[in-house]
């Protein structure tokens, strides 16, 4: 999406809420908590919106709590090879003849 273009219609008419200097501006705000053990230790997002079809890509503005979530956060784990979701179970097939 920073590079202009949507991932999911192809369109080029992304548009970035970064110049929004009071993205998190009161209980409105758009942030996500990095450590809930810390006061104000959320994290602001920079949001990236495709006005064709509406999806919306949020990045963390500031690099030291990409650090911080970094020391703090359990990683994801890589999931092995597999259906995806939502066609498991496969649907049934033709009985041999
Ligand atoms: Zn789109």
């Amino acid at each position: 999406m920073k590079n202009g273009f949507c991932p999911k219609c192809g369109s080029t008419d992304v548009r970035s809420g970064e110049f929004l200097a009071e993205k998190g501006g009161g209980y409105t705000g758009n942030r996500i908590p990095v450590n809930i053990a810390l006061l104000n230790a959320a994290a602001w997002l920079d949001n990236y919106v495709c006005v064709r079809c509406g999806y919306v890509e949020s990045y963390i503005a500031d690099p030291k709590r990409l650090h911080e979530i970094a020391e703090r956060w359990p990683a994801v784990s890589t999931a092995p090879p597999g259906p995806p979701e939502g066609v498991w179970p496969p649907p049934p097939t033709e009985p041999m003849a």
